[in-house]
């Protein structure tokens, strides 16, 4: 099974689908991490908030896999940003994942109260020329905040990580997205359980037209729109079946029809006021 790869604005690559572990519980993290190595997944997205990057780590470690074959993300967390924090921050992920560097490093929330993004994102370009890290980007940054970057700063962001799913499909952003060269990845691709995502009638259909499960159509979904998605599973049939989703294809009255499932139906909170 081959994985397209994205090649973002900085010339680097990345595993188009890879495994998430948001809410992993972190003594299970390094055996699911190597069950998501073992299927075939060479994309790990963490993140300092989610107490779990040892057990991804240590995953790293016992997976035998060359370094220059995996893609790492990390991110850093909204207490941590502007001063002297990001470095502390990027070095204590560093020490727990066991890496020399990340090849993504995040903004995780641009916390827009803080007024803080702008020079945390300076800090990002110096640790990206330290080689911590060999791309940069962001998660959750709205247009306006993206505006701010582009205008005050030398890098654009190589992605913007956002909630988005059938039901809150970012249009907008993702049209931002392609007319700079920032890449759209999704969080909450399946929407996190939150709706019947799953029993909605675009996706029930083309799941029994195919012989699949509603997961692997919305995933399917999110790969036919050049969306780089990392979906989250505990389960490790799930796990393999995130992964098992090259075998079909959508027809374009399928997607068309997932797209109108469409409707600004956020489950996460909203990136303008969130204060976390
Ligand atoms: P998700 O949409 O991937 O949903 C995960 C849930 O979907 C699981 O808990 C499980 O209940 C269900 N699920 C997974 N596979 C399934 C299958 N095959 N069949 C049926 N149900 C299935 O939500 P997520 O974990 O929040 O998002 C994915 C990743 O995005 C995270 O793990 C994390 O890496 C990232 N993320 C980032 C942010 C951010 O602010 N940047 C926020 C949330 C998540």
């Amino acid at each position: 099974m081959t994985v397209p790869q994205i090649t973002l604005n900085d010339g680097h690559t990345i595993p188009q689908l890879g495994y998430g572990v948001f809410k992993v519980d972190p003594a299970e993290t390094e055996r699911l991490v190597s069950t998501a190595l073992e299927v075939g997944y060479r994309h790990i997205d963490t993140a300092a908030i989610y107490g779990n990057e040892e057990g991804v780590g240590r995953a790293i470690a016992a997976s035998g896999i060359p370094r220059d074959e995996l893609f790492i993300t990390t991110k850093l967390w909204n207490s941590e940003q502007g001063t002297d924090k990001p470095r502390a921050a990027i070095q204590a992920s560093l020490d727990k994942l066991g890496l020399d560097h990340v090849d993504l490093y995040l903004i995780h929330w641009p916390r827009p109260d803080q007024d803080l993004y702008v020079d945390t994102w300076r800090q990002l370009e110096t640790f990206r020329d330290e080689g911590l890290t060999r791309s940069i980007g962001v998660s959750n940054f709205h247009r306006p905040h993206l505006e701010r970057l582009l205008a005050e700063t030398e890098t654009v962001p190589a992605v913007d990580q956002l909630e988005l799913h059938p039901a809150f499909a970012q249009r907008e952003l993702r049209a931002f997205g392609a007319d700079h060269g920032i890449h759209i990845e999704a969080w909450g691709p399946l929407g996190q359980g939150k709706y019947d995502l799953f029993g909605e009638k675009a996706v029930a259909d083309a799941a029994a037209a195919h012989g699949v499960t509603p997961a692997q159509v919305v995933l399917r979904w999110h790969l036919d729109h050049g969306i780089i998605v990392f979906p989250k599973s505990s389960t490790p049939e799930r796990i393999a079946a995130n992964f098992d989703v090259f075998g079909f294809d959508l027809t374009p009255d399928e997607l068309a029809a997932i797209d109108a499932i469409d409707r600004g139906q956020r489950v996460g909170s909203d990136p303008d006021t969130a204060t976390f």
